[in-house]
């Protein structure tokens, strides 16, 4: 079977099991950019609390993000860990925002995505995995997230090689699918959950995994 069919089968299998994740959580495109820089490094329960710190002291807003102090910033989100160095993310993709948009972060659904990608990932802080995240999750652009869930699913699978980057992982992706935004969004997701329930670090278990018939013989 070609790449592409067994990817899409793969996908199959994890939706007919999981069902649909209805990512990314966050009732704005503008929390959502602001939940992908916070969870560098940590796990969702604590970017809740950051981000609910920011919605308590009215200030999930871009234009008045932008304005606070940083050391007010990194107050807000210290339950999200790393907080002076997030808070300072956090600013410089504020500052971009404002350079680029006027703080309107929808209006850059407009830009050409080979020419926006580039410039959101020379945010300092913004690596390609956070990049992409904002991206897919908060614009609607057809690019594929991975992640170190990716890598140890594809890698223990035989569909990826060790040692293999972000931008090589990602190609075996975009170029074994079609540029969907609904796929690609449900994809990653389904990769995450498949990565903490079964694909763990020390070993997968497999036994019980949607994707246990994909397994080489
Ligand atoms: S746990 Fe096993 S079957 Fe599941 S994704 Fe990981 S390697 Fe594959």
């Amino acid at each position: 079977m070609s790449l592409s069919g067994t990817l899409m089968d793969m996908y199959g299998a994890m939706l007919a099991v999981l069902g649909s994740s209805r990512w990314w959580p966050g009732e704005t495109p503008f929390e959502i950019a602001i939940g992908a820089i916070l969870t560098q490094n940590t796990n969702w329960k604590n970017v809740e609390k950051a981000l609910s710190n920011l919605k308590d002291a009215s200030v999930l807003d871009a234009e008045v993000l932008h304005g606070l102090p940083l050391s007010a910033l990194a107050e807000l989100i210290r339950p999200a860990g790393y907080y002076n160095i997030k808070a300072k993310r956090i600013h410089n993709f504020l500052q971009f925002l404002k350079d680029e948009a006027e703080f309107d972060l929808l209006s850059l659904k407009n830009r050409n995505l080979a020419e926006l990608r580039p410039q959101v990932l020379s945010i300092n802080g913004i690596g390609p995995e956070t990049g992409d995240c904002i991206l897919l999750y908060a614009l609607d652009f057809p690019t594929f997230v991975v992640d170190t869930y990716t890598a140890r699913l594809m890698g223990r699978h035989g569909l990826a090689w060790e040692d293999i980057d972000y931008h090589g992982l990602q190609a075996i992706f975009m170029d074994a699918l079609p540029a969907d935004v609904a796929l690609y969004n449900e994809y990653h997701a389904l990769i995450v959950r498949v990565g903490a329930n079964w694909c763990r670090k020390k070993a997968g278990l497999c036994d019980d995994c949607p994707l246990q018939p994909f397994l080489e013989q």
